[in-house]
């Protein structure tokens, strides 16, 4: 080999060695954003009832609110748009629901508000003024309103406000925790928006301590299951792996164990015999993503589901272009790339009958789905 082209080549090799390590490096946790124009409620439980907090265009908004029978209300400042109603989160028993008629669901909303409210609006879940308009019919949100987008408090109000108002008029709405809400009760702050930074620094905690068991919205997250049986269709936000059939056979005990350890230090869970394997990041229930990367064929989702007297298994995680059905219809994938900002969709099951809502209000059959693997 010539001495130039010999050289050309080390300095090729030399770069791959350079650059692979630098690839393959870890995400860090992002620089506080400069200004946040718009942030909160964040409301935290005092002695003598709540305390409200928001930062509006850079300054910090503190409101206390003294207890009250039915709930604590708090109007808005920035932020949130709407007035909400603060009461102490319940803890369901189960998440072992019988079917029902209409469910709707959607995930990894990723704090992509706006398009959340659009897309709910256009299938009437709610109405123009985000009310609940969905009278008896049951809304699942598969996880993820954590990171990445700009509205994430927001999102959790609304999905918090529409709980209490589906339960009032006999429906339901069921929150179901997704990766990202334990990466960031675990102080895993790689993916959350610089704004949110900048908003726990100007209130004087960290943004894990903005969502601890003394605030509302910590302590709702704290009592939301991990998986949710309604009739034969199981939600959960990654996915069964073969080897952890047992968990949800034990669901109820599975939730509870996963409610215990949610704001436990990552280390810890990840490290403890009882809970290593509810956040390993390949196979748990909120990582596993094995439908859509080869790791499983149809005849073995086949089995699986079978095993467990499942029809079928709606997941989101793994990022689609569309609500999009895998193995002949038994998954579900419902991560329609909300996280994008540009499009989302809905998921409806109906009478047993599977459509998906696009933004535009119109409904359409699932599109059979091709592999994905982002979260
Ligand atoms: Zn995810």
């Amino acid at each position: 080999m010539p001495l130039r082209a010999r050289s050309a080549a080390a300095r090729l090799i030399l770069a791959g060695l350079v650059l692979v390590p630098l690839l393959a490096a870890a995400r860090e946790v992002p620089a506080p954003a400069e200004h946040v124009d718009a942030d909160g409620p964040y409301v935290f439980m005092t002695s003598k009832g709540h305390q409200a907090q928001w930062v509006c265009n850079d300054h910090v908004v503190e409101r206390d609110l003294p207890a009250r029978g039915a709930g604590t209300v708090v109007l808005p400042e920035c932020g949130y748009p709407h007035p909400l109603t603060v009461a102490a989160p319940q803890r369901a028993s189960t998440a072992q629901y019988p079917a029902t008629p209409r469910i709707v669901a959607v995930s990894d909303i990723h704090g992509q508000y706006g398009l959340l409210v659009k897309l709910l609006r256009a299938h009437h879940v709610i109405d123009d003024d985000d009310h609940w308009s969905l009278g008896t019919a049951t809304l699942v949100v598969a996880g993820d309103v954590f990171d990445r987008g700009p509205q994430v408090t927001e999102a959790f109000w609304l999905l918090y406000s529409l709980q209490q108002q589906a339960a009032a008029a006999g429906g339901a709405v069921h929150f179901v925790l997704g990766n990202h809400e334990t990466m960031v009760l675990y102080d895993d702050l790689r993916y959350v928006n610089p704004k949110y930074l900048k908003s726990a620094q100007l209130l004087g905690r960290s943004y894990p301590a903005l969502y601890s068991a003394d605030s509302v919205i910590g302590q709702w997250l704290r009592t939301r299951p991990v998986m949710l049986l309604i009739g034969d269709t199981l939600f959960l936000h990654g996915g069964i792996a073969p080897q952890n059939l047992d968990l949800v056979r034990g669901l109820d005990a599975t939730n509870t164990l996963y409610q215990a350890s949610v704001g436990l230090p990552k280390d810890q869970v990840k490290a403890a015999p009882d809970t290593a394997r509810l956040f390993d990041g390949k196979t748990s229930p909120i990582w596993f993503r094995g439908y859509f990367d080869g790791q499983m064929a149809t005849d073995q989702v086949d089995a699986l589901l079978k095993d467990l007297e499942l029809k079928r298994i709606v997941v989101g995680h793994t990022s689609m272009p569309h609500v999009s059905s895998f193995h002949g219809g038994r998954i579900i994938a419902i991560d329609s790339s909300i996280k994008n900002g540009e499009n989302g969709e809905l998921l409806f099951i109906e009478d047993g009958a599977v459509s998906r809502g696009l933004l535009d209000g119109s409904r359409v059959p699932l599109a059979e789905g091709k592999m994905g693997l982002e979260d």
